[in-house]
């Protein structure tokens, strides 16, 4: 497996320190709020990267935090708490906000085929376990106190900004528009381990700890899980690439710091989905949700073979013209493997399947490249091999795609029709380059008689069964 490392900016082979045991990390929802489809095309890649490496070979032990206490909302440590926010806006508590909104995060992921990672560890669980490394962290002269919080000083470490390759200037989070500079600190970076004070006084969870009654910082989470879970040598952790910096920057600072040796080897960040408005976000307020995209009559499969079809590390721009291509080119794969279902014949072919699994797995190896893996799936259905080898390898390739190729009740378009809508489009298409425009007005109204609404759109026509 050939991935994209953060951490060394570049394309690398992925070794693992045990191929019996990858260790995977992953950043889990801040459940004050439903998932967007912004974070939910995270979790789908991070999901296509676990199957991709199970298929490969390798056996993955994955772990994802839920973030249910101290996510602030601003990158200074000083942003008012997003739990409490959406507690606040819901008059509900912190713990039954947090408990709603994980179902809800689960719920989306299940719709999706997001398989649950073995290991799901809630935030406020393992208070214990943020105190000893923060003790630890102290010991070692990583940590002061001020002001009644628990710093992390990050001038003590040979190279912070490791994972970002920026200068300091550029990066302090202290100079960001509409951040409150906090004078407790020693340096504009360093960041909180442990809060006793905070100008935030309604602080629902709060706990016991050396330092007074307080809480974590944002980023002590996940180191704390992750090392207590999966141990002081990690393989791979993984996020959107805001978590870059400082989310994930201060994950290594804290944990190397604590462990006294090189923490986590691979970095891989997914780009943002934005809309034509820009990045999604979560406390922007108005967001697109996966039940939103349902209300208004997609299934959840859509959007995931939406995502797949773009590569993880590219900016995915958002728009229903977009997603009705995507759903265009779903159905039109359903029903052509519903007839190659129809039509079984033969025997399975194992030296042919051997090829094709070995064009798709090179294509996962190739920083894991899923458009390329989609090509490899059509590859096979239109090939002139026999259907039973055909449909062995759809369900195979399906391991990691998880598209729901095989299931029969996600289409309701008869075969027929569609192949009767896509010659038309193509006869269309063929008149219009041909300046044909009367010939091409005909073919449109006679598909408007079938209830078949077309429309031009960048990315080519699409079509709407009335
Ligand atoms: P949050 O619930 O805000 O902690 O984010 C959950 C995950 O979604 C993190 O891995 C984020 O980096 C990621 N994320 C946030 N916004 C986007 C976006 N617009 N597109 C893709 N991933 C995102
Ligand atoms: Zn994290």
């Amino acid at each position: 497996m050939n991935l994209y490392n953060t951490l060394t900016r570049k394309i690398e082979k992925f070794i693992p320190n045990n191929p019996e045991a990858v260790k995977m990390y992953t950043c889990g929802p801040t459940v004050y709020h439903y998932a967007h489809i912004g974070n939910l095309r995270s979790y789908i890649m991070e999901d296509v990267l676990e199957k991709a490496l199970n298929y490969i070979g390798y056996n993955v032990i994955r772990c994802m935090n839920i973030t249910d206490v101290g996510h602030l909302t601003s990158d200074s440590d000083s942003g008012e708490d997003k739990m409490l926010k959406g507690a606040k806006r819901e008059h509900k508590t912190v713990i039954e906000i947090a408990d709603m909104y994980t179902k809800a995060f689960f719920n989306d992921c299940e719709k999706l085929n997001i398989k649950k990672p073995q290991h799901i560890v809630k935030a406020t669980d393992c208070i214990d376990i943020y105190i000893n490394i923060i003790k630890t962290l102290l010991e070692k002269n990583y940590a002061y106190i001020s002001n009644g919080n628990v710093y992390f000083d990050v001038t003590k470490l040979k190279d912070y900004y490791t994972l970002t390759n920026h200068k300091e200037d550029e990066m302090v989070v202290g100079v960001r528009e509409g951040v409150e500079e906090d004078l407790g600190k020693k340096n504009q970076s360093d960041f909180v381990l442990w809060f006793t004070k905070s100008k935030f006084d309604a602080q629902e969870l709060k706990w016991e700890s050396p330092w007074g009654l307080g809480y974590p910082g944002w980023h002590i989470e996940c180191s704390g899980i992750s090392i207590s879970v999966l141990g002081e040598y990690l393989d791979i952790h993984c996020g959107g690439v805001d978590n870059i910096f400082p989310h994930h920057t201060n994950e290594i600072a804290q944990s190397e710091g604590y462990l006294g040796h090189k923490w986590c080897n691979y970095w891989f960040h997914i780009e943002h989905l934005n809309d034509e408005t820009g990045k999604m976000s979560k406390s922007k307020g108005d967001f697109l949700t996966l039940s939103l995209l349902e209300e208004k009559g997609y299934k959840p499969i859509h959007y995931r073979f939406f995502c797949l079809q773009s590569h993880y590390r590219k900016q995915l721009l958002f728009s229903y013209d977009i997603l009705d291509s995507s759903v265009n080119a779903y159905n039109k794969l359903k029903s052509k493997i519903k007839s190659i279902k129809e039509n079984k014949n033969g025997d399975i072919d194992f030296e042919i399947v051997k090829k094709f699994k070995e064009q798709f797995i090179k294509t996962l190896e190739n920083d894991l490249n899923t458009s390329l893996a989609l090509t490899t799936l059509y590859d096979v259905i239109k090939s002139d091999i026999n259907n039973a080898t055909k449909l062995y390898l759809i369900e195979d390739f399906d391991k990691v795609l998880s598209l729901d190729l095989l299931k029969d009740d996600n289409i309701n378009i008869d075969s027929e029709l569609l192949k009767y809508i896509n010659e038309k489009i193509e006869m269309r298409r063929q008149a219009k380059e041909n300046k044909d425009y009367e010939l091409s007005d005909k073919i449109r109204d006679e598909l408007l008689e079938h209830g078949v609404v077309i429309k031009d759109t960048r990315e080519g026509t699409i079509y709407e069964i009335k």
